[in-house]
């Protein structure tokens, strides 16, 4: 007698992979100043990695973004413009 087959939990990659990016030419987000941002804070908690180093420099790619709004909390408006992206683009949220 064969075994029902079981639903297995999907990992937060393979439910975020599901998901669609209408990605806008306009960034978003945008870093304004180095000094005092927590790099090491924004390489960590960002969810979908897009803080990096190239050097001593921090970099942002905003493509591949979630709007979880991590970095805006961990930084001021004068170190990192943040707003979500125009209407209808950015990220696309799929549930099924
Ligand atoms: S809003 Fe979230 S996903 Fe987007 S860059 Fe900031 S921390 Fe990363």
């Amino acid at each position: 007698m064969s075994q029902p087959s079981r639903l297995r939990p999907l990992k937060l990659e393979e439910l975020l992979r599901r998901n669609v990016w209408d990605v806008d030419e306009e960034r978003h987000i945008e870093i304004l100043r180095q000094d005092g941002l927590p790099q090491k804070a924004l390489q960590l908690l960002c969810p979908m990695g897009c803080y990096s180093m190239a050097g001593d420099k921090l970099l942002m790619s905003y493509e591949g973004c979630v709007e979880c709004g991590t970095c805006r909390v961990l930084s001021t408006p004068q170190q990192i413009r943040w707003e979500f992206p125009k209407s209808g683009r950015g990220i696309q949220y799929r549930y099924t």
